[in-house]
């Protein structure tokens, strides 16, 4: 499907690597296409629109969640892949599948997921959304999961453990033998982080859990926001805020595009296995680096170790710890379809039915299990 200018060393749809389970080839778009498709019609994207991303959902409207970040992720990556020459529907079911395997609450419910399977193999977000579209997904005649192309599963699977990629096969044989994902991977990866840092940048101010006066020594944001000002000395301060923040996920992606550029054409890319044999090419430049570091350790010390994010933490890690333990001491309080499961690895099929539950309904289920006066 030439519709597409791509670059040599883009992954090309027409050559995937394939399916696990064999397809026909789709009429009227790309297999990469069809994944992203498929990603959308999971019941798994749908419940991102109810999962923490920082805030949880009940907090406010206005907040992002899994769902809106995902998006957000999706815009960034396309618009660097189109500049590269690079697969533009590659990069969006990735990013819109780099999630799905979250649980409620953000990190914190992650942190308390892992915590309890410490002794049966551990949780991580990102195995597990690849286990979604690998298996936990139950939507097709012929195969569990979405049966996504290799590409598309390489690029969900961002990290791992040697121990885990030894048993993951195809898709996590970089992990051992030291390369690198596609370049529309690489891409996902790191609008990933645009996204979050600049968004929660907005979240933090929206809520006020961290001001514009505390903003200041990071330069990447107050660089921008004097520009505003400068600019537009009256206008009111939440459209400054907006464009403070437009202003700074452009000069990030710009930075990434030309950086990236250069990375590319100071090696001899000829395909996408010259991709995976070089080392990472999808990169900020030095001093953007820098300045992007500025700006994570802002949040991480004064947005994520909020008190109010904290208490919100600790909560999280109650219910999930709690939920844990009530399945884990009763296999019947389980419902049926996982109770299947539990004959074969009880701790797994716990995990994944926690993994998936969102904000509310971990609320909820905890609450049916705990309050004596619900049932
Ligand atoms: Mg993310």
């Amino acid at each position: 499907m030439p519709d597409i200018r791509l670059a040599p060393y883009a992954s090309n749809p027409a050559v995937t690597r394939g399916r696990k389970v064999h397809e026909d080839a789709p009429l009227g778009r790309s297999e990469f296409q069809r994944d992203r498709d498929r990603i959308i019609h999971s019941s798994a994207f749908r419940r991102l629109e109810y999962k923490t991303q920082v805030f949880v959902n009940h907090e406010g409207d206005l907040f992002r969640t899994r769902l809106t970040h995902s998006i957000e992720v999706a815009q960034i990556g396309r618009s660097i892949a189109r500049r590269l020459m690079l697969n533009e529907d590659l990069v969006e079911a990735i990013s819109l599948a780099h999630d799905l395997g979250h649980t409620p609450f953000g990190h914190a419910g992650q942190d308390a997921l892992n915590a309890c399977m410490k002794e049966y193999g551990g949780f991580e977000h990102n195995l597990q959304s690849l286990r979604v579209v690998d298996v936990l997904e139950e939507r097709y005649a012929d195969f569990d999961g979405l049966n996504l192309c290799f590409e598309t599963r390489e690029g969900i699977l961002k990290h791992c453990s040697p121990e885990h990629a030894a048993q993951l096969g195809e898709v996590g044989s970089r992990f051992l033998t030291n390369q690198r994902p596609a370049l529309e991977a690489q891409i996902a990866n790191l609008s990933d982080e645009i996204a979050y840092n600049n968004h929660d940048v907005d979240d933090g101010l929206r809520s006020g859990l961290i001001t514009l006066e505390q903003l200041g020594p990071v330069r990447l944001f107050s660089n921008h926001l004097t520009e505003v000002r400068n600019i537009y000395p009256a206008l009111a301060e939440r459209r400054v805020i907006h464009e403070t923040i437009r202003r700074m996920i452009n000069t990030l992606v710009s930075d990434v595009i030309n950086q990236t550029e250069k990375n590319i054409a100071a090696q001899t890319l000829n395909n996408v296995d010259d991709v995976r044999n070089a080392p990472n090419l999808v990169a900020f430049s030095e001093p953007m680096l820098a300045l992007n570091r500025e700006l994570k350790t802002f949040l991480r010390l004064h947005l994520y170790r909020h008190y109010r994010v904290m208490r919100m933490s600790a909560k999280a890690h109650r219910i999930i710890s709690e939920l844990f333990n009530a399945f884990m001491e009763d296999r019947r309080l389980l419902p049926p379809q996982f109770l299947q499961a539990a004959e074969k690895e009880h701790a797994r099929s716990v995990a994944d039915y926690i993994a998936g539950m969102t904000d509310r309904y971990a609320i909820r289920e905890h609450r049916r299990i705990f309050a004596v006066e619900e049932i």
